[in-house]
């Protein structure tokens, strides 16, 4: 592996979708939040948690005003980079989402632990279905009286035809929910006013965890040679195992993951953050490694920012986007002048001098190019396809 293939690895360029009011504002506010306070966190006592910051900051609010949102998310010592796309995840922008589902490598599907799959979360499905891209779902709103965990995963094998993969299980219901079992690591995670733990499964639900587990593994053997050799053998997967076969799964869409929690009481976000950064690609694991190959990069929302001024959100596929250069845009066969380039974090825009293949970056300069077209090298004009394409390779024209 090169090195910017190595770094590569720790980016995640994922988006939400979800019928209107499953809660997909709430819980990209919440990751935001999370993993702004993930910085924050090493600094202070460790006694200190998320939730104590949450009530101190809660006025501050945050809100998503980007395209495109960097994020840091730590699992098992690694930092890595979650660029959070905002993906309209509602019917009206059918065109927009999948626009946007060619500019991300994953998604966190969000739905309404009440209502379950709804008609919107089947559209956007589909869509997710035809461009390849993995999932993992969050069943959202546990904390209200008549939601059902279970009915829900059932529905995402029933009306989306996907092989869910059940890896939590909810403590409690209605007002009682209190957190999850996460049945690889055997642990249970909760939340309450003291803060985020992570602690014995409650002796209620050891059976039932027990149980799940072995479903979960039965799963995962149907469906990968190396735990199905340990499964044959009688030996139980280690943990890490697992979750590599669950992310070689959750990679190719033979299953998808299903995590639950309540975005709104602030209970489930963690273990979500830890299932994206585990299980969803990272850009070399949809796109083979580009090396020296010259820019291509697809510009896929215009905004303004505070001062008027446009910003064009872009992901580059190959070679390096670098500030104050001309670049082609080869639909409009213009040329255009690179202005400066931002990474844009929920609290700040960061600027940057370049940036290579997988990254998402907000380019300011551009006069011309509208989203959907493609920015390249001069000397190498290519033309990524932006719409109606069926396989997410991406195709050099
Ligand atoms: P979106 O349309 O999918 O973006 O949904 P929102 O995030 O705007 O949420 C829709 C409504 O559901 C809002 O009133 C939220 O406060 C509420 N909501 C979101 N998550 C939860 C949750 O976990 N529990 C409860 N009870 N309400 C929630």
């Amino acid at each position: 592996m090169t090195a910017t293939t190595l770094a590569l690895a720790k980016v995640r360029n994922i988006g939400i979708m979800a019928h209107i009011d499953a809660g997909k504002t709430t819980t990209a506010e919440r990751i935001l939040f999370f993993t702004g306070v993930s910085h924050r966190i090493r600094e202070v006592d460790a006694g200190n948690t998320a939730m104590d910051y949450m009530k101190q900051e809660r006025d501050r609010g945050i809100t998503i005003t980007s395209a495109a949102t960097t994020c840091a998310w730590t699992v098992d010592d690694v930092e890595h980079t979650i660029n959070l796309i905002d993906t309209p995840g509602h019917v009206d922008f059918t065109i927009e989402v999948e626009r946007c589902l060619r500019v991300l490598d994953g998604a966190v599907a969000v739905f309404d632990g009440v209502a379950g799959v709804e008609p919107q979360s089947e559209t956007v499905w589909r869509q997710a279905d035809r461009y390849g891209v993995p999932r993992v779902c969050f069943v959202n709103k546990l904390d209200r009286a008549g939601a059902d965990f279970h009915r829900c995963v059932e529905m995402v094998r029933s009306r989306l035809g996907a092989v869910p993969l059940v890896m939590q299980l909810p403590i409690g219901s209605g007002a009682g929910f209190e957190g999850v079992v996460d049945l690889v690591s055997g642990r249970a995670h909760v939340w309450s006013d003291d803060g985020y733990a992570v602690v014995d499964v409650p002796a209620g639900m050891a059976e039932d965890a027990r149980r799940w587990r072995g479903t979960l593994i039965e799963t995962v053997a149907a469906h990968d040679e190396e735990v199905m050799g340990l499964y044959l053998d009688g030996a139980e997967p280690s943990r890490e195992q697992l979750h590599a076969a669950v992310r070689r799964l959750t990679i190719a869409s033979a299953v998808t993951p299903v995590l639950c929690g309540s975005a709104f009481r602030n209970k489930g976000v963690q273990p979500l953050l830890d299932a994206v950064v585990r299980y969803l690609p990272s850009p070399p694991d949809v796109q083979p490694a580009t090396g020296d190959e010259p820019l291509s990069a697809l510009a896929f929302k215009i905004m303004n920012d505070r001062h008027l001024r446009r910003l064009t959100f872009v992901r580059i596929y190959s070679g390096r986007l670098v500030s104050r250069t001309s670049v082609l845009n080869s639909v409009k066969s213009r040329k255009e002048r690179i202005g400066r380039i931002y990474r844009m974090h929920a609290d700040r825009p960061e600027e940057i001098e370049s940036a290579g293949a997988g990254d998402i970056v907000a380019v300011m300069g551009l006069k011309q190019t509208t989203t959907g077209e493609t920015l390249c090298d001069e000397d190498h004009p290519v033309v990524l396809e932006s719409m109606d394409f069926p396989d997410p390779v991406i195709e050099v024209a």
